[in-house]
């Protein structure tokens, strides 16, 4: 039977995952990026733009981004790192 976590145990737990995703920074590759926007699409606070002309997406507000990874995850060229 698992363990029942008592409600300090849940918090401690909760503030040990908030100090990991406040860590997390993404770095782009923009070389690899070639302009399918997915990144742009899926962002839900509006970190990514897409530069039609250059066919590069660019980003931005990086101190909004709230560390979600929907863009490493959408981006199928690996151009995109949720990294430490
Ligand atoms: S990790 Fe989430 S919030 Fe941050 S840039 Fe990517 S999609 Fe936007
Ligand atoms: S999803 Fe990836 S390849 Fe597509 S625009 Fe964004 S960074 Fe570039």
């Amino acid at each position: 039977m698992p363990e029942k976590l008592s409600f300090w145990s849940s918090l401690a737990e909760h503030w040990r995952i908030a100090r990991t995703l406040r860590g997390l920074q993404i770095h782009f590759y923009p070389e690899k990026c070639t302009g399918v926007w997915q990144c742009y699409e899926v962002c839900p606070i509006g970190c990514w733009t897409p530069d039609r002309e250059a066919r590069k997406a660019i980003f931005h507000d990086g101190y909004r981004c709230i560390a979600c990874g929907a863009c490493v995850l959408q981006c199928p060229e690996g151009a995109i790192e949720l990294t430490v």
